[in-house]
């Protein structure tokens, strides 16, 4: 037990107590551990809160429903179940060692030893442990690395990477989130040796884990050490050539316009702008559907510059994906702010940008006055042609920048006598 305890309105919460509480009679312990204990130490915000106890799975499950809570068996076999209460998830880990592993998943054995749990998760930093009242459990030495801001792996680095590749990518994920300085020159090392053990990671794991990354405040140092490490190529090929620049002026821009991080547009800025490379890393990831066409919708956004009219952006945020030529554009912004700084004869362009930018998030899409009723009313039989005349009618509409009113475009359907 450490001096540290934990002051927090989290902890007092009365769900997390009655739950600590009713997993901790009778001789069994549960403690809070893992991201809550690690942020809010780090004066970060908490997300999920997990909980590991020396009660086996199924007397979790009779424990959390006898003091009125639902559980979900989320993952029995491996010791996790969901408790639910409160309208949130606290996902509750039976004290477990691992006894056999094959790189990818772990063969589990449920335990009672606090220290052995410890030394089986990935690093120091999440191996802190809190019980109810507060009191900190240190098994690893994480305290110290909290005070430095280490990510430091447990044991052997190339010991625990062997176990799980995934680490590899871990490792940079939390130094992109919490860490200072260089990361642990051991653990990068490891990284960097055992690199080709990633090509065997499943494609969703590799995925949920690189946009936890990309979403840190600031991604830049730790894609910088990936790429370093050749661990970058290895999961994203597609930036090989092309290179990260483009992520420090984004995350810069990012800051100056309070856009929101987004992990698609921070990818988009590392793989070459191409429908090819879209699709393939779309594919490798098995990205969703939604993440998918972003990022397709992105790299086939028309090219817009600073020279670009308001009038022409319009008509060009009409015809296209609308979020995809701001993304264009926004992407054009950053990486002007950056020449800006070296050569003052980019202020120009930058502030162009700006105000395309602007419009672009302003703008709303304009609605086309005329509907198919419209040629009705004036005649026209239901039919295809009613379809191409509508269009032909809208690009004029387009090119008078939506200026043609209803009436207007009324007056231009065509006399049906004359168009057959
Ligand atoms: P956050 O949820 O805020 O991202 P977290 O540390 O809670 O961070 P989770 O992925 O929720 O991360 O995992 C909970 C805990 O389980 C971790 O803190 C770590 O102790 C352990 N853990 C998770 N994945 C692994 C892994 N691949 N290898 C070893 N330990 C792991
Ligand atoms: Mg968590």
């Amino acid at each position: 037990m450490s001096d540290r305890t934990i002051d927090a309105d989290w902890l007092r919460g009365e769900a997390l107590q009655g739950i600590l509480s009713a997993l901790s009679e009778g001789g069994e312990e549960a403690r809070v551990v893992g991201g809550a204990v690690r942020n809010h130490l780090l004066g970060q915000e908490i997300g999920d809160i997990d909980i590991a106890t020396t009660c086996l799975p199924e007397e979790t499950v009779r424990r959390a429903e006898a003091a009125g809570y639902r559980t979900v068996p989320s993952g029995i076999e491996h010791g996790t179940v969901i408790i639910v209460a409160d309208h949130r998830g606290y996902e509750t880990t039976t004290l477990r060692q691992d006894v056999e592993t094959d790189g990818r998943r772990a063969k589990v054995q449920f335990g009672r030893d606090w220290e052995a749990d410890a030394r089986r998760r990935d690093f120091t930093v999440n191996a802190l442990y809190c019980e109810a009242d507060g009191r900190i459990v240190d098994p690893v030495g994480g305290l110290a690395d909290i005070e430095t801001r280490t990510i430091r792996f447990i044991g052997d680095p190339e010991h625990r990477i062997r176990e799980d590749y995934l680490r590899i990518l871990r490792f940079f994920r939390f130094f992109a989130w919490y860490g200072d300085g260089r990361p642990d020159a051991k653990g990068l090392l490891a990284c960097a040796r055992l690199k080709d053990g990633l090509a065997g990671l499943s494609a969703e794991r590799v995925w949920a884990e690189m946009r936890r990354l990309l979403e840190a405040p600031d991604p830049g140092r730790a894609l910088l050490w990936m790429r370093q490490t050749g661990v970058l190529s290895a999961v994203l090929p597609e930036s090989e050539k092309w290179g990260i620049d483009a992520i420090a002026p984004l995350v810069a821009a990012e800051k100056a316009f309070r856009w929101p991080p987004r992990a698609m547009l921070r990818l988009a800025a590392m793989i070459p702008r191409t429908e090819e490379h879209a699709r393939a890393v779309a594919g490798r990831w098995k990205l969703s559907n939604a993440e998918r066409d972003r990022l397709i919708d992105w790299a086939q956004a028309p090219e817009v510059t600073a020279e670009t009219s308001e009038a022409a952006l319009a008509k060009l945020l009409y015809r296209s994906k609308s979020h995809a030529v701001a993304d264009r554009l926004r992407l054009a912004l950053a990486s002007a702010r950056a020449k800006a700084e070296s050569n003052p004869e980019w202020l120009e362009t930058v502030a162009a940008l700006v105000r395309l930018v602007r419009f672009a998030e302003e703008w709303k899409r304009p609605k086309f006055p005329l509907t198919g009723a419209d040629m009705i009313a004036a005649g026209h039989r239901s039919g295809p042609a009613v379809g191409e005349t509508l269009r032909a009618l809208e690009e004029s509409w387009i090119d008078s920048g939506f200026t043609l009113t209803r009436e207007a475009l009324l007056e231009r359907i065509p006399d049906p006598a004359k168009s057959g």
